[in-house]
């Protein structure tokens, strides 16, 4: 199956084929496609299904699409969809991974209750008339200080409860068994082994 994926990054690219276990996937700037449409949602779904039916209108193809984010209870479940861009119109700059986990922390100051949660929405259209939306998560905690080399984002600032370790600690493949789109990716695999065996 060709499938797309509504992204243009490839490290993004990278990672969801891997979860995938093989699929090999499209992203659209690799056909000269301009793909760039406004995620507007108010939660992961919306920007997920935003983004597949975007690239879906232009290729009329199986699409795939992911959004994400983590949500902090302390923070009235902020960052949430803008997980991405967290404390860039505070600084009023582009922010480093590193810069935006360590305003998460600013933030977290003093806060007793520091239960997290990540989410990931993947968005599946295979058709006009066919369209699968899988929501996973990952319960946590938002860590008083960075540990941990591996993983991205705010990997070294959450400690996973079902692993009980810090998620930037544990190995690349290990994270994909506890991590919230290792969870989703692999209900997405078993919709699209399915598809294959059945087209
Ligand atoms: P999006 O899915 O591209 O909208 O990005 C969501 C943002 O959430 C990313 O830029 C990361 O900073 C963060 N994020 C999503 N998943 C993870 C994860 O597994 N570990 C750490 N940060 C993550």
């Amino acid at each position: 199956m060709k499938l797309y994926f509504a992204s243009g990054n490839d490290h993004k690219k990278k990672e969801m084929s891997r979860l995938l276990g093989g699929y090999d996937l499209i992203l659209p700037k690799e056909e000269g496609i301009d793909f760039d449409p406004d995620e507007c949602g108010n939660d992961f779904i919306s920007n997920a299904v935003i983004k597949a039916e975007a690239l879906y209108s232009i290729v009329q193809q199986p699409v795939l699409a992911d959004d994400s984010g983590l949500m902090v209870k302390a923070l009235g479940g902020k960052p949430g969809v803008h997980t991405a861009r967290y404390g860039e119109k505070e600084k009023g700059r582009k922010l480093s991974d590193r810069e935006k986990y360590m305003f998460l922390l600013e933030n977290m100051e003093g806060k007793e209750d520091r239960s997290a949660v990540f989410v990931t929405a993947l968005c599946l259209i295979l058709s006009d008339e066919r369209r699968y939306i899988i929501q996973e998560s990952c319960e946590g905690k938002i860590t008083e200080k960075p540990s941990g080399v591996n993983g991205f984002g705010y990997d070294p600032v959450f400690f996973i409860n079902e692993a009980g370790m810090i998620s930037a600690e544990l190995p690349e493949g290990d994270k994909d068994l506890y991590s919230h789109r290792g969870k989703a990716a692999r209900i997405m695999k078993m919709l699209l082994d399915k598809e294959e065996n059945n087209g």
